[in-house]
């Protein structure tokens, strides 16, 4: 079963590298190695979600979740270990009565059998439990049994890029990024380099600048239109991209685009003890900024054994997890105002296919 996801930051996202230097940016972000767009990689997405989705299942937990989890023996799933209200991801598979805070980040006790973990106390230092569906979802491995998990993300790639133009903020893509997600535009594609596709004229003389860089404008064909204005109702409702906003640029143009109006951001470290800025402790960042439309694939897998969680639930269990996105973000410097990122929803909304 594979979705597309989108996605669509509300705060400038800033996945960092680790240490680089490079020219006048301090701070780099990772960036596709062939295409040298940014982009949000998978291991980031997964590795949050599968916070997010603890956080979700301990929302649920009725109080005694705080003791060892050999008090939770011989209860019922529904009402005693969790709340009534539950969804049914919680409350239907029995893996969950073993779930904790813990089954997110590192594990802290992968040397545990993995039949232990059904007596663990629930503590500071405790692990996955790998019986829960956010173990199962995302994968564990103990000292006696490692099992993958039933979810893959791909890494989130840059689909609409915004930017400022004096004619206001339009949305950046090109023709291989559209094929990616499915969407073969029809126009003449030998665009030059200097030139763009654009649904909506800005002037006469047919110029659009991008950033500081300025463009040709070539009208875009109705068909393209159509098609780009379906992919924005389909997977962007609610957002304020228009698809007449939208500009196609040339394959070998986009990634200058995009990292000529990447947002910088110059911060000062505070040095803790005197709580004034540290000398020479000026640093520039990087990031991609808010606004921006990233597009990526999830798969979710069947269980391997019978007694594992369905698809289904996996699915639902994302999805309610998934607004924490919007609340606490992905990346760094997310106390610094980065991060934050709707994710849209997926599958067929209506039902009408
Ligand atoms: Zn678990």
């Amino acid at each position: 079963m594979e979705e597309k996801i989108y996605a669509m930051s509300q705060d400038p996202i800033y996945i960092g590298t680790g240490g680089y230097c490079i020219g006048r940016v301090d701070n780099t972000i990772v960036k596709d190695p062939i295409t040298k767009i940014p982009k949000i990689p998978g291991t980031s997405l997964g590795g949050t979600w599968r916070y997010y989705m603890a956080l979700e299942i301990h929302s649920y937990f009725e109080d005694d979740f705080k003791t060892d989890r050999k008090s939770r023996e011989g209860k019922k799933l529904d009402g005693e270990i969790f709340k009534v209200c539950s969804p049914e991801w919680v409350k239907d598979f029995d893996g969950n009565r073993y779930a904790a805070i813990k089954c997110a980040g590192q594990d802290d006790m992968p040397n545990d059998t993995w039949k232990s973990m059904e007596t663990a106390a629930v503590d500071k230092k405790s692990g996955h439990c790998g019986h829960c569906i956010v173990c199962e979802t995302f994968g564990f491995s103990k000292q006696d049994k490692s099992q993958r998990g039933m979810a893959y993300f791909s890494d989130l790639n840059i689909l609409l890029f915004p930017v400022y133009t004096r004619f206001g903020t339009r949305w950046i893509t090109s023709k291989s990024i559209l094929t990616s997600v499915g969407i073969d535009i029809d126009d003449d594609l030998n665009l030059n380099d200097d030139e763009v596709f654009e649904s909506k004229k800005g002037t006469k003389e047919g110029t659009i600048n991008l950033g500081w860089l300025n463009f040709k404008s070539k009208a875009m064909s109705e068909g393209t239109k159509c098609k780009l204005k379906e992919l924005v109702n389909k997977n962007l409702s609610g957002s304020t991209i228009l698809e007449e906003n939208i500009i196609i640029a040339s394959d070998d143009i986009i990634s200058q685009i995009i990292n000529s109006n990447l947002e910088t951001r110059t911060s000062v470290s505070i040095d803790p003890l005197t709580g004034a800025a540290k000398e020479r402790a000026l640093f520039t960042s990087e990031a991609i900024p808010r606004g921006t439309v990233f597009y990526g694939d999830m798969r979710v897998e069947e269980h391997p054994l019978a007694n594992g969680p369905a698809k289904e639930k996996v699915l639902g269990a994302l999805k309610d997890s998934k607004k924490y996105f919007e609340t606490l973000g992905i990346g760094g410097m997310t106390t610094r105002g980065f991060g934050r990122l709707k994710i849209f929803d997926w599958g067929d909304k209506d039902g009408s296919k």
